[in-house]
C-alpha cells in the first residue's frame, strides 16, 4: 500500500490522517526531516500558514521538503497548505522584524490569503470539481460540498496549472447561504503535475473524493 505523510506541525492534521487512512493508505504524521524519506505522497493541512512556515524552518523540514517537491514528490495542500505550495503570495504576512512569510513553493500560482473577506471568512458552497469522473453515477458527478475557513483564492495561475474548481459569482435568487461575489469567479482548486491544492477543507465534511483523486494521481491513474 501507499505511505502518505501528513505535515503535523500545526493545523488540522488529524483530520487529514483520518481522510488518508480512509483511502486505504498508511498515513503517518511528519514532524522531523527523516520522516519525509520513503513517502509516496504528502499532505499539508489547513491551519495558519505563517505558523507552519516558521515551525517547518525551525524543525529543518523546509529545505528537505523543497527538494522533495522539486524531485516530484506528490503533495496535496489544503487551505494553509495551498498557500505553502504557492510560488507567490499577493499579501504575505510579515513577522516582527518585517520579514515576509515564506512558502515551500512548487505550484506556479499567486494566492491571496483570507481572500473572501470578513463577512465570508467562513462559508460553504457546492462546487463542480474537475477530475472526479471516477465517482460518477447515473446522475453524473455529484458536486463537492466545500467548507471555506478564512481560505485563500488563486489570483494567477501559471501556464502549466490546471484549474479544477471555481466559486462562481452568485446568481440572484440563489439560496441564501450561497456566496455572492461581485465580479469574477474565484479559483479555489488547482493541479500542476503531482501537486494538488484546494482553498477549502474536504477533510471536515466527510468528502472523500479529493483525497481519492490525490491517491489516483500518485498511482498515475489521474
Ligand atoms: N488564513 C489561513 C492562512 O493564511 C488559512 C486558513 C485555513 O487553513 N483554514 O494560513
Amino acid at each position: 500500500g501507499l505511505k502518505i505523510g501528513v505535515l503535523a506541525l500545526q493545523g488540522d492534521f488529524r483530520e487529514h490522517l483520518r481522510a488518508a487512512q480512509d483511502t486505504g493508505a498508511q498515513a503517518v504524521p511528519v514532524r522531523r526531516p527523516e520522516e519525509l524519506d520513503g513517502l509516496d505522497g504528502l499532505i499539508i493541512p489547513g491551519g495558519e500558514s505563517t505558523a507552519i512556515d516558521k515551525l517547518a524552518r525551525a524543525f529543518e523540514l523546509a529545505d528537505p521538503l523543497r527538494k522533495y517537491i522539486a524531485e516530484g514528490l506528490p503533495v496535496y495542500g489544503s487551505c494553509a497548505g495551498m498557500i505553502l505550495l504557492a510560488s507567490d503570495i499577493a499579501d504575505p504576512a510579515t513577522d516582527l522584524s518585517g520579514a515576509p512569510q515564506q512558502t515551500f513553493g512548487g505550484l506556479d500560482i499567486t494566492v491571496r490569503r483570507n481572500a473572501f473577506g470578513r463577512q465570508r471568512e467562513s462559508f460553504e458552497t457546492d462546487l463542480d470539481f474537475k477530475g472526479l469522473d471516477f465517482s460518477a453515477t447515473e446522475s453524473g458527478v455529484e458536486p463537492v460540498h466545500a467548507v471555506f475557513i478564512r481560505g485563500p483564492w488563486v489570483e494567477r495561475v501559471g501556464p502549466d496549472v490546471e484549474v479544477l474548481a471555481q466559486v462562481e459569482p452568485a446568481d440572484p435568487g440563489q439560496a441564501s447561504h450561497a456566496v455572492s461575489l461581485p465580479g469574477a469567479a474565484r479559483i479555489v482548486a488547482v493541479r500542476s503535475g503531482q501537486l494538488l491544492a484546494t482553498s477549502f477543507h474536504p477533510e471536515v465534511t466527510g468528502e472523500k473524493r479529493v483525497h481519492e483523486l490525490f491517491i489516483r494521481m500518485i498511482r498515475g491513474e489521474a
